[in-house]
C-alpha cells in the first residue's frame, strides 16, 4: 500500500528518475512514511470495536473447556452486536461450525482465525463490482470524473476535502465542482476545504441546477487540463423521484463531455449511524449507480463491523475511510490491515 492515488504513478515516477529533483527512493520512503503513520492512526480509530470485541470474546470463553451451542449463541451476539449484519454473522457461524465438527477449531486462537478468514473473504469479493481501483480507468482519459453521493451530514464535503488534498499531494491536478447547490452555506464550506488544499473550485449561486455547474466545471477541467474532477452533490434522499433526476443528468452531461464520465461514483456512509445508514446506503445505490463507499466516522463507534456488513450487502468495494475530522483523516481501506486491526 504505497500510494494513495496510483493512476498514472508509474509515469511520474518515470519522469522523476530522468533527472528532477527527488528519486524514485525518496519519494517511496516518503509514501511509506506517511503510510506507516496511518496505519497506527487507522488502528487507534478501530480501537472501539477491537476492545468489544476482544472483551466480548474472552468473556464467552472465560472457563470454557469446548465449543458449544450455548457458546456459538454468545459468539452469534457477539458478531451482531459489532453491526457486520445478519448475513455476515451466519456465514461466520456456519465456517465455524463445520471447523468444529472437523474438530479444526478447538480454541480461542483457532476461532479467531476462522472469522478473520471469512470476513477477508467478504470484502476481497466485493471489490467484484463497481470501481476497486483507479487504474482500471484508461490514464488517457482526463479528468477523472470523481462523483460523491450521500445524505447530509455524512460527511461528503469533509472527504473531498482530504481526498482533494491527497490527491493533489501526489502531483495531481485537482478541480473541485460544488454541485451541492440546495445549501448556500455547502458551497461555503466546500470553498473552505478548496482553500485548505490550494485546488481551485467552481461554484455557482445558491439554486443553479447542479447539472449546469458541474458542465461549467466540465469545461473547466478541461481547459484547465486538470487530472482529477471531484464534484460535491446535495443529499436529500426525501424526495427520490428529484434526486434521481438530478443524478441522472449529471450523469448525462458528464458522460457526454468526458469520455465514461463518471468514473467513479462514491457514496459516502456514515459509520456511526450504522445498520441505517446501510438501509440508506440501499436506497441511494437502487437510483444513483454506485461504484464504491467512503466509510467516514470509523473513529467514533464500537460497531465497526458495518464495513463488512456494507460490503457483503452492497457488494460494493469500500474504497476509503475516514478516521477523524483533520485533512489527513482518510485513507485508502485495506481488507487485510482492517480485519487484522479488528481482531489483533
Ligand atoms: P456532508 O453533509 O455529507 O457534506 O457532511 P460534512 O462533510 O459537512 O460532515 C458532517 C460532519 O461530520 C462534520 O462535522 C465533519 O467534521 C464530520 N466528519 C466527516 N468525516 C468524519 C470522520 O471521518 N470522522 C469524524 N469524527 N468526523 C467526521
Ligand atoms: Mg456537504
Amino acid at each position: 500500500m504505497a500510494f494513495f492515488w496510483r493512476r498514472n504513478k508509474e509515469d511520474k515516477f518515470s519522469t522523476s528518475v530522468l533527472g528532477l529533483d527527488r528519486s524514485i527512493e525518496e519519494l517511496k520512503a516518503q509514501e511509506e512514511a506517511v503510510e506507516k503513520e496511518i496505519g497506527v492512526r487507522f488502528t487507534r480509530a478501530i480501537e472501539k470495536t477491537r476492545n468489544s470485541i476482544n472483551n466480548r470474546l474472552d468473556t464467552i470463553f472465560e472457563g470454557r473447556k469446548q465449543i458449544d451451542d450455548v457458546l456459538l449463541d454468545e459468539l452469534e451476539e457477539m458478531l451482531i452486536s459489532t453491526d457486520i449484519g445478519v448475513q455476515t454473522t451466519m456465514q461466520v457461524l456456519e465456517a465455524i461450525r463445520k471447523g468444529v465438527s472437523r474438530q479444526e477449531i478447538s480454541d480461542i486462537d483457532a476461532l479467531r482465525a476462522v472469522m478473520k478468514r471469512e470476513l477477508l473473504d467478504i470484502l476481497q469479493h466485493s471489490t467484484e463490482r463497481g470501481v476497486a481501483d483507479e487504474r482500471s480507468v484508461d490514464a488517457a482519459i482526463k479528468p477523472y470524473v470523481l462523483m460523491v453521493v450521500g445524505v447530509n451530514g455524512v460527511g461528503k464535503t469533509t472527504t473531498i476535502g482530504k481526498l482533494s488534498q491527497r490527491i493533489k499531494n501526489e502531483g495531481n491536478d485537482v478541480l473541485i465542482c460544488a454541485a451541492d447547490t440546495f445549501r448556500a452555506a455547502a458551497s461555503d464550506q466546500l470553498e473552505i476545504w478548496a482553500g485548505r488544499a490550494g485546488v481551485p473550485i467552481v461554484q455557482q449561486k445558491q439554486g443553479t441546477d447542479p447539472a449546469a455547474v458541474l458542465f461549467d466545471a466540465l469545461q473547466s477541467a478541461k481547459a484547465r487540463n486538470s487530472d482529477v474532477l471531484i464534484v460535491d452533490t446535495a443529499g436529500r434522499l426525501h424526495n427520490k423521484a428529484n434526486l434521481m433526476a438530478e443524478l441522472e443528468k449529471m450523469k448525462r452531461i458528464a458522460g457526454r463531455e468526458v469520455p465514461q464520465a463518471p468514473h467513479e461514483t462514491l457514496l459516502v456512509i456514515d459509520a456511526v449511524t450504522g445498520q441505517n445508514g446501510l438501509e440508506q446506503a440501499r436506497q441511494f445505490t437502487k437510483v444513483a449507480n454506485v461504484t464504491g463507499i467512503v466509510l467516514t466516522k470509523l473513529d467514533g463507534t464500537a460497531k465497526g463491523g458495518i464495513a463488512v456488513a456494507i460490503a457483503k450487502e452492497l457488494n460494493l468495494p469500500i474504497r476509503y475511510v475516514g478516521i477523524g475530522e483533520q485533512v489527513d483523516d482518510l485513507m485508502v481501506f485495506d481488507a487485510e490491515s482492517y480485519v487484522n486491526g479488528l481482531f489483533s
